[in-house]
């Protein structure tokens, strides 16, 4: 019989801050498929994920299929704008929200897991993370400050965390990360530089995957996932009307969820995927596939 068996490996999932985003979706399945998770949650939010964990507000999200609760083995403060201590403003070292969360930064979690656990450290590293400040704004619009703010935090914290973290990695260990159809086709709304960050992500997923592959075996792909109404996607302001607009149009004409991305992001993770690397996979329900909207061509399928 043929499952997604990922006992005995660990987890990294960077970017959960509640229960409704793809992380947490992700972290729920590598659980339930067997592996041990630990989160990466960015400081600003992590405070408040404490709180809803530890009152009880995330426990019927953290049921797994056989009954057992989703128990995170660490959660790390990280904020994927900075490599090193370095790199971090005085402002942002001294805020009340990092100050005390030790080093928060890329290369200072890779050390931290790199110290704290035995090799290798970390067979499945999952990006979940995504900020532009200027979302709202059309590219047209989009401050030189903007658009590097967003393509910084959203994508080159893939390069950052692949290079820093696959030291840590066997061979056959699995990166991933998540995309959208920005990338490549216009969504009006998506805007602030995030439709670059995407884009500038797909093609580093290929490069990533010949690289890392040839230096440390690793794979490297990323899901373009369907709009799903998350806190991240909600401060575009138009992620309902996306939400609809797919759930009218698109092959399979239904709202995704977040555990069919989970679920696929599981088996990537997992040997079964050993062969696939430098792949953007769509999990949208076929929306990408299409060409035009349905309007009145209904009747003609
Ligand atoms: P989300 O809000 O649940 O996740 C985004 C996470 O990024 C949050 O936990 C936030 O705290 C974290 N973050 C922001 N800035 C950070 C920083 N500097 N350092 C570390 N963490 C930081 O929203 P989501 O929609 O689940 O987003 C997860 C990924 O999915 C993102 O890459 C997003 O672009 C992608 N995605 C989302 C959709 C959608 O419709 N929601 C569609 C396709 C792809």
């Amino acid at each position: 019989m043929i499952s997604v068996d990922l006992r005995g490996r660990r987890a990294l999932v960077a970017g959960v801050a509640d229960d409704v985003g793809f992380g947490f979706a992700i972290a729920r399945a590598l659980a339930d498929a067997g592996a041990a998770v630990c989160l990466a949650c960015w400081p600003p939010a992590l405070g408040i994920f404490e709180t809803l964990l530890r009152r009880g507000k995330l426990d019927a999200s953290r049921r797994l299929s056989d009954g057992r609760e989703l128990q995170f083995e660490r959660i790390y403060p990280l904020d994927a704008a900075y490599d090193s201590m370095d790199d971090v403003p005085a402002d942002v070292r001294d805020n009340r929200r990092y100050s005390g969360r030790g080093d928060f930064t890329i290369s200072g979690l890779a050390q931290r897991m790199k110290e704290e656990f035995v090799p290798p450290q970390l067979d499945i590293l999952v990006h979940c993370l995504a900020n532009g400040p200027e979302v709202h704004k059309p590219l047209l619009e989009t401050s030189r400050q903007g658009y590097l703010a967003a393509v910084s935090v959203s994508s080159y914290s893939l390069v950052s965390m692949v290079r820093n973290f696959a030291p840590l990695m066997p061979r056959g260990g699995s990166v991933l990360s998540l995309t959208y159809l920005a990338a490549e086709r216009v969504i009006p709304g998506y805007g602030g530089g995030m439709s670059s960050a995407k884009a500038a992500m797909e093609a580093d997923t290929r490069y990533l995957a010949f690289q890392a592959g040839r230096k440390y075996g690793l794979r490297i792909n990323t899901i373009s996932a369907g709009p799903v109404a998350t806190r991240a996607a909600s401060v575009t302001g138009v992620i309902n009307e996306i939400v609809d607009y797919y759930a009218a149009n698109a092959p399979l004409p239904e709202q995704l969820t977040t555990n069919e991305v989970a679920s696929v992001a599981a088996f990537l993770a997992s040997p079964l995927a050993s062969a696939v690397t430098g792949t953007t996979l769509y999990v949208d329900k076929g929306f990408h596939a299409m060409g035009k909207a349905l309007g009145d061509s209904k009747d003609h399928l």
